[in-house]
């Protein structure tokens, strides 16, 4: 138990699947209303489907990060059906291919850069007088260890983490007066679509990235989605501009 969100409202991105879901369904069942945004129609309105046989309330949306028209009009439906906005997730974002820098293609290096950061400007952007609207809020944002350390093959991933970082520390400064808080939380190897597809998804694979977690597994998305509920819940209400590092143990040596 993290809060009781009882008349809040919940917007997350990237809601379709792993963490974003696993968090969508963890504030429905605090009592938010959620929407549920996402690029993959089908994807999203499973998860609104998966809120309202728990007994909550959810609006699926299909939005496109990468575009802020996109990122404008589903947080005004989110008004529109709610009333108000409470809470932001932005976690919508893709992996990097393991690649060393000179081998990422000028198209890989935009799209990583336009879904993982330039998302998340757009989310904040368009949220923030939607949440000063409503008398404060909070923010999460979605970053990674990768945002805290270096990895190999993994520079324009780690560059869209670092900067999510950076651009939660000042975007907290520039509104924590106001009462919304801004944070970010950085998971380590957690069990999703993603890192499937990052692991290729055999034992050999799933065993190589295990190795890099100090507690011997990954992590489950609802571990990542608690950390992101206590940030936006009163019990998180001193925490502005902080990077919440939920890993294992994975960043901590080194
Ligand atoms: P995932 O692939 O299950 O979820 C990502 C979601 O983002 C998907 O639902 C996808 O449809 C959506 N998405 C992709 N492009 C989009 C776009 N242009 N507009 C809107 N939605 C879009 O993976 P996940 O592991 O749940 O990842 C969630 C976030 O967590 C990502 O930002 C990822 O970088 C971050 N992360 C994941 C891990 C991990 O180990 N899984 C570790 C650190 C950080």
């Amino acid at each position: 138990m993290t809060g009781d969100f009882t008349g809040r409202v919940a917007f997350i991105t990237g809601a379709g699947s792993g963490i974003g879901r696993a968090t969508a369904l963890a504030f429905a069942a605090q009592g938010a209303a959620v929407a549920v945004s996402g690029n993959a129609e089908k994807d999203v309105h499973e998860t609104a489907r998966l809120i309202e046989d728990q007994g909550g309330q959810a609006l699926p949306l299909l939005c496109d990060v990468t575009r802020s028209d996109d990122v404008a009009a589903a947080v005004a439906a989110t008004v529109r059906q709610f009333g108000r906005l409470d809470f932001a997730f932005n976690n919508a974002g893709i992996e990097q291919p393991v690649a060393p820098l000179h081998e990422i293609s000028d198209d890989q290096w935009d799209r990583i850069i336009d879904i993982n950061l330039r998302g998340v400007f757009y989310g904040m952007k368009h949220q923030i007088p939607a949440l000063l609207a409503t008398g404060g809020g909070a923010i999460v944002n979605t970053s990674s260890g990768a945002g805290v350390i270096g990895i190999a093959g993994q520079s324009a991933y780690a560059a869209s983490k670092h900067a999510v970082i950076g651009l939660t520390k000042a975007a907290a400064l520039d509104y924590a007066a106001a009462g919304v808080r801004i944070n970010a939380v950085c998971p380590g190897i957690i069990e999703t679509p993603m890192m499937d597809r990052f692991s290729g998804g055999t034992e050999e694979g799933r065993q190589r990235v295990i190795a890099q977690e100090p507690v011997g597994r990954m992590g489950r998305p609802e571990e990542i989605a608690s950390a992101v509920l206590w940030l936006c819940s009163d019990l998180g209400a001193f925490a502005v501009g902080h990077a919440l590092v939920v890993d294992g143990g994975q960043t901590v040596g080194l």
